[in-house]
């Protein structure tokens, strides 16, 4: 039997729209009202709405039932600011009682020395700060309704805090979004300096991604996909995404609900994940046809190579799928031994 991390990906590469595995990542959406209106944010971008409302602790609690002993991560975020959820301190207590790992994915905005300290206490294992921006001038463009000496604030004393609990989770991320492509050294550096002698796990400068196609109209915007090959996105193949009225959409990047793939106040969720519209969906990814899918259709993350697999054209033209899964894995394996071995030599 293959290690967990690696079942989906032999299916993903043999093609499996039914799969003998359960997924091992969730995203849950704890509301998706903002406290923000970013200027890259689908949500201010798109036209498009969805009703707003917050998960019941009835429904988390249904998924975290149903996850328990299969589901590794729970990434508390989809469409809105999570820290909105007056019961998000909760949310996060019962899944990490059910041995689940909790991710939070905050703006920051709303983190004051309260809240920091119940999301510690709560057992959070990781924080995610989406910071988005080096320059105070930038920041405060990108973040509409974001003060940068605030939230930088808020960040700091959240590390304050977890250094004087002494608490040894949850890991802390910043992340920047790159916008132009041009964060010298120096103001990387600089950035970084304002959580010195705190415990922060890593401070991130990555390039800017389109929200599935939505953001593409700022000239300054590098966001350049990895390549012109399309290469079906693994998502799938490992994770599901839960808005918070219990819809099973597409993904993290389906802000709208654009795609409804099931509801787990209606059907348990390993029922969902192999049901027809899941398989579907798995199959129009591999053919690339979107006609049903338009969330799919302008995203960037099928031309990132991170998902590279032996071309659907080739894989199908072996004499079975078990063939088209092992070698797909053997790429795999194969690209991430490459890319330790760089990593190594970059150190
Ligand atoms: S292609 Fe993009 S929008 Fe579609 S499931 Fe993958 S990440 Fe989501």
């Amino acid at each position: 039997m293959l290690p967990k991390g690696y079942r989906y990906i032999y299916h993903y590469n043999a093609g499996s729209a039914r799969l003998p595995h359960p997924p091992m990542l969730l995203w849950v959406e704890p509301t998706n009202r903002c406290n923000l209106r970013c200027t890259m944010c689908p949500n201010s971008l798109s036209g498009k709405s969805r009703e707003h409302g917050d998960m019941s602790l009835d429904t988390f609690d249904a998924i975290v039932s149903q996850a328990r002993g299969w589901v590794d991560i729970i990434y508390l975020f989809l469409a809105g600011e999570s820290m909105l959820h007056r019961d998000l301190p909760e949310m996060i207590r019962r899944a990490s009682s059910a041995g689940i790992r909790v991710v939070l994915h905050t703006n920051g905005c709303l983190v004051n020395e309260e809240r920091a300290a119940a999301l510690i206490d709560a057992g959070l294992h990781e924080i995610s700060f989406s910071f988005d921006a080096l320059d105070p001038a930038e920041y405060e463009q990108r973040r509409a309704g974001a003060n940068y000496e605030k939230t930088l604030g808020n960040i700091i004393r959240f590390l304050e805090i977890k250094k004087q609990k002494n608490a040894k989770r949850p890991k802390v991320d910043i992340q920047c979004i790159d916008f132009r492509a041009q964060a010298s050294r120096e103001s990387v550096r600089e950035f970084k300096s304002r959580f010195k002698g705190l415990p922060v796990d890593a401070v991130k400068v990555i390039p800017a991604h389109t929200w599935a196609g939505t953001f593409k109209d700022d000239a300054s915007l590098h966001a350049a996909p990895g390549g012109r090959v399309y290469w079906p996105c693994k998502f799938p193949w490992a994770s599901m995404a839960i808005a918070w009225n219990g819809d099973v959409v597409a993904c993290c990047n389906d802000l709208f609900g654009e795609v409804r793939l099931g509801n787990v106040n209606e059907t348990p969720l390993r029922e969902i994940w192999n049901a027809k519209p899941m398989q579907r969906f798995r199959e129009a990814l591999l053919a690339q046809h979107f006609s049903e899918y338009p969330v799919c259709k302008n995203c960037d993350v099928p031309y990132n190579h991170n998902n590279a697999r032996l071309p659907v054209r080739w894989a199908r033209s072996l004499p079975n799928r078990a063939l088209a899964g092992t070698f797909g894995l053997g790429i795999e394996l194969a690209r991430r031994a490459a890319a330790s071995i760089k990593q190594a030599v970059k150190k």
